[in-house]
């Protein structure tokens, strides 16, 4: 819990933060925030992540001191893991020789680390970094408001998911109230799309299918080279799925480079599509959640589509 997590903290010096593989805007904005957040307290602390920091977040504070590896060997007292339900997901090597820390908010979080704090009623896990630097009596900075304000405002879909709560809104008053830049945020995330996405949207688009309650879109590499997209142009494309009226729970595949397919689930509340991803060995939240699977696409659509039908009951009716 937060005790743990703040006397191990304080007890160390050198520390070495990361998330996920391909990181999202929490993945990004909580390392970045709590690097600060631990130099503030008089710490030595990198940022490493696996995958380089998605175009829409290149702007944050202290984005550009990201280091980007696949192995870490550095001597750090401990390694903090933000966003992860094991160090398999960081995809960064040699994490395992150092005194872990793992921070989440995932239903689908594994007390994996030596000391663990796991909060799956956090809305972002930018929530549980400003708890942290609060009880640590450290300055929100407006930079370090800044990168919490977009782990919240993406991991909540904008406000839009059903974890959004009074508090949510409060958490996001109180970061624009120490100085995140809500307005820079929204236009750098949502209104700077690259052209390949679009056209990456238009081919995910010609391959929606619908049954009933359930749709499903996919991109294969084919798609990818046409529209001459980077595998980050395929974020929140299932959300366009999920658009639609009458579906409770959309697909997104993609193909990846070595022939097996990245999935993303999303639902509308009524099924908890971690449930489903866990089935695959992967992940997430009651509403969003994602794992990979062997192609061909045909059969992997077919397990996706039985296993949901059948982890959870939704009334699947063709139309
Ligand atoms: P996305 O569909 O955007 O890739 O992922 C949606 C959610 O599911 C995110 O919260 C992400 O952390 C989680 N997720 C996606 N893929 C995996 C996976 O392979 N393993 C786990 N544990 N979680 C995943
Ligand atoms: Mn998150």
């Amino acid at each position: 819990m937060l005790s743990d997590v703040l006397r191990e903290l304080q007890q160390r010096d050198r520390f070495v933060i990361t998330s996920h593989a391909r990181p999202d805007g929490d993945a990004v904005g909580s390392s970045l925030a709590l690097g600060e957040v631990l130099r503030q307290m008089g710490k030595h602390a990198e940022v490493m992540l696996r995958d380089p920091v998605p175009v829409i977040y290149q702007k944050l504070p202290f984005a550009e001191d990201v280091i980007q590896s696949r192995a870490v060997n550095g001597s750090y007292d401990a390694a903090v893991l933000l966003e992860c339900d094991s160090l398999q997901r960081t995809r960064v090597e040699g994490l395992n020789r150092y005194f872990l820390i793992n921070i989440d908010h995932h239903l689908s979080g594994r007390p994996f680390g030596q000391v663990n704090w796991i909060d799956a009623s956090a809305c972002a896990t930018a929530e549980l970094v400003w708890q942290l630097a609060r009880t640590a009596g450290v300055e929100i900075t407006p930079q370090i408001a800044t990168c919490l304000y977009t782990g919240v405002l993406t991991d909540t879909g904008s406000f839009c998911y059903s974890g959004t709560r009074a508090g949510t809104f409060a958490l996001a008053e109180e970061l624009v109230r120490c100085g995140a830049d809500a307005v820079a945020v929204a236009q750098q995330v949502y209104f700077t799309n690259p052209t390949s996405k679009m056209r990456l949207l238009g081919a995910a688009l010609a391959n929606l299918h619908r049954d009933g309650d359930l749709a499903w879109m996919f991109c294969t590499r084919h798609d990818f080279a046409r529209a001459g997209a980077l595998e980050e142009d395929a974020e929140g494309l299932v959300n366009y799925a999920l658009a639609i009226g009458g579906v409770e729970v959309a697909v997104f595949l993609r193909e990846l480079p070595d022939e097996r397919f990245r999935v993303s689930l999303r639902s509308k509340g009524g099924v908890n599509v971690a449930g489903v991803a866990e089935r695959f060995g992967g992940g997430g939240h009651q509403c969003a959640s994602g794992f990979a699977i062997d192609g061909p696409l045909t059969v992997a659509i077919e397990r996706v589509i039985a296993s949901i039908k059948l982890c959870c009951p939704v009334s699947v009716t063709s139309r």
